[in-house]
């Protein structure tokens, strides 16, 4: 498993993201949402709802067809608390043939019982 990790951090998926999604506690926020970004790339909703805060968690991902992820940047990643967090990131992708988007987005993470989750994000379409 010497595959570079989805995210984009020009580490190996093995020392990377993938302990993430065996279970292991990220670190922080930014190495979370780094987590779900490759869950994306690699299709695996369960640890998209895993990593999902239990208030906000939804019934099931939808993960489209289709969909070819282009790569993630953390622009900003600020500690608001010892357990509230804050990372803004763009990620790319593109459907089908069509053009490449450009996701931007400041998500909000939480702390509970030392593992961090995913809250809510705003959708920066500006
Ligand atoms: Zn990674």
């Amino acid at each position: 498993m010497d595959l570079p990790c989805p995210c984009g951090t020009g580490r190996a998926y093995a020392t990377c993201c993938h302990p993430l999604h065996r279970g292991d506690v990220a670190d922080d926020a930014a190495a979370l949402m780094r987590s779900r970004y490759s869950a994306y790339v690699l299709g695996l909703d369960g640890y998209l709802l895993d990593s999902w805060h239990p208030d906000t968690r939804p019934a099931v991902v939808a993960l489209e067809a289709g969909v070819r992820w282009l790569g993630l940047e953390v622009k900003r990643h600020e500690a608001e608390g010892p357990d509230r967090a804050v990372v803004a990131f763009v990620a790319r992708y593109r459907v089908g043939g069509g053009r490449a988007v450009r996701h931007r987005e400041t998500s909000r993470f939480r702390r509970v019982d030392g593992r961090w989750f995913y809250l809510d994000g705003e959708v920066d379409i500006g």
